[in-house]
């Protein structure tokens, strides 16, 4: 689908583009002003996706953050990326969201689905920090 997008069979609002990235808006929008920056290249995702355009989509997202925020007078960004259907990927191109947030929540839509401030049992924390430290070897 975002294959489509980036080479304009599939109709798309776009924002910018560079030599391997397409950025254009969110058609189900979190916020305001919420945008998808992907690469033009196709990777399913996170871990599929090579450095190169990882680097490019993630600097275009920058960019593209930037912009947003200061002509929506946003007061923050989140970028979002799903990897796998049970991390909320639906779209299986790997996309960064840019997603503006505002103090006033008539523009903002996005809520946590987690509790962020609930501590966690730190023995437990720590022994899954060392399982991700000694497979990363
Ligand atoms: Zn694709």
């Amino acid at each position: 689908m975002f294959c489509g997008i980036v080479s304009g069979d599939v109709p798309g609002v776009k924002v910018a583009e560079d030599e391997a990235t397409f950025a254009f808006m969110d058609i189900n929008p979190a916020s305001d002003g919420h945008l998808l920056v992907v690469p033009k290249r196709h990777s399913k995702d996170l871990f599929e996706i090579p450095a190169d355009d990882l680097t490019a989509v993630t600097l275009a997202a920058q960019r593209v953050a930037k912009a947003a925020a200061g002509v929506f007078g946003a007061d923050g960004v989140n970028l979002l990326n799903c990897c796998g259907a049970d991390a909320w990927q639906s779209v299986f191109h790997f996309h960064l969201h840019v997603i503006p947030r505002y103090t006033d929540k008539a523009k903002d839509r996005l809520v946590l689905p987690w509790k962020p401030d609930v501590p966690g049992d730190l023995d437990a924390i720590a022994d899954l920090g060392r399982r991700v430290t000694a497979a990363l070897g």
